[in-house]
């Protein structure tokens, strides 16, 4: 499945051309990277007979949705574990929560200590007693066969760019854009996670090392706005026609412009940023930011 690159960005003086890449297009529910994740894994799960899904996720996951809607419209059932039990009573309000229910997920919420132990074998046995079997997919999708599903985001046409930028949480996506990009290209990673341990997990799954990772653009971790960055989006909206969200690919974008104003780049670079979708978060996201009595993203 191929989406098209459409032209973003130009800096006429120095001659660098920002263009994006519309996975956010490739799905009207299972948007971006997360339909990339799951598709071999639900053709996997399907083969080997599998009936249920299980994952997790947070109360905003752009995961969560994926599964619940790809789950359903591939005829699986789907389990998600949610991290923080307060969130039991909540999921009338929670667009995602309420979104992956209506998709007939049915949602268990667990401690945030609990959710910590959610590789473990002895959660995981757990689970499978409660549960029944199911086929796993973890926190993020990133597994081995979602980088096989992302290596098919980088096409040929694409040869013309001499850097592709994308938003990194698990660093699955990156990996499989790491393993099919062509030599002379470099693989920008703009971190939604202030820390972590990206680079070790990449490392696990990218074959090359044509990657960086740019670590400054995070906006104070993982989900969290300022209202610089709410004026960024509503302002490239207006301007593009192009919605971006506000955890990943909002903060990829503004990285990748900041980084041209700051000489980053060498004059007439071809850079290619992947849209990995998320825009299913922006009704999440504004409802906090109205509780706040803050400015909303426009969409
Ligand atoms: C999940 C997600 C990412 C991060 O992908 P990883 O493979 O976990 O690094 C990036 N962008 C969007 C929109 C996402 O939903």
């Amino acid at each position: 499945m191929e989406v098209p690159n459409q032209f973003y960005f130009r800096d006429k003086s120095r001659n660098i051309d920002v263009f994006i890449k519309r996975e956010d297009l490739i799905h009207p529910f299972v948007s971006g990277n997360k339909f990339r994740k799951l598709k071999y894994n639900l053709l996997h799960a399907k083969a080997e007979n599998y009936s249920k899904l299980l994952t997790f996720g947070g109360a905003f996951s752009n995961h969560i949705a994926a599964v619940a809607f790809a789950g359903k419209e591939n005829g699986f059932e789907t389990i998600g574990i949610i991290r923080g039990e307060e969130l039991v009573n909540k999921i009338q309000e929670n667009p995602t929560l309420k979104f992956a229910q209506d998709c007939g997920m049915q949602l268990y919420f667990v401690t945030r200590d609990d959710y910590q132990e959610k590789t473990k074998p002895n959660f995981l046995n757990k689970l499978e007693k409660i549960h029944g079997s199911f086929y796993l997919i973890p926190e993020g999708g990133t597994n081995n066969l979602a980088i096989k599903g992302c290596q098919e985001i980088i096409v040929s046409s694409d040869n013309e760019f001499n850097f592709v930028c994308c938003a990194v949480g698990t660093g699955g996506t990156i990996s499989g854009i790491c393993n099919s990009v062509f030599p002379n290209q470099k693989v920008l990673g703009f971190t939604a996670l202030k820390g972590g341990f990206l680079k070790e997990d990449i490392c696990k799954f990218a074959t090359n090392s044509n990657w960086e990772l740019i670590e400054e653009y995070h906006f104070g971790g993982y989900g969290k706005v300022n209202q610089e960055l709410v004026a960024f989006l509503n302002q490239k909206y207006n301007d593009t026609n192009i919605p971006l969200d506000p955890v990943y690919t909002g903060k990829m974008m503004f990285g990748i412009l900041d980084l041209i104003q700051k000489n980053y780049f060498p004059d007439g670079s071809r850079i290619l940023a992947i849209h990995t979708g998320g825009i299913q978060g922006i009704a999440g996201m504004n409802m906090k930011l109205e509780s706040k009595n803050l400015s909303i993203i426009q969409l």
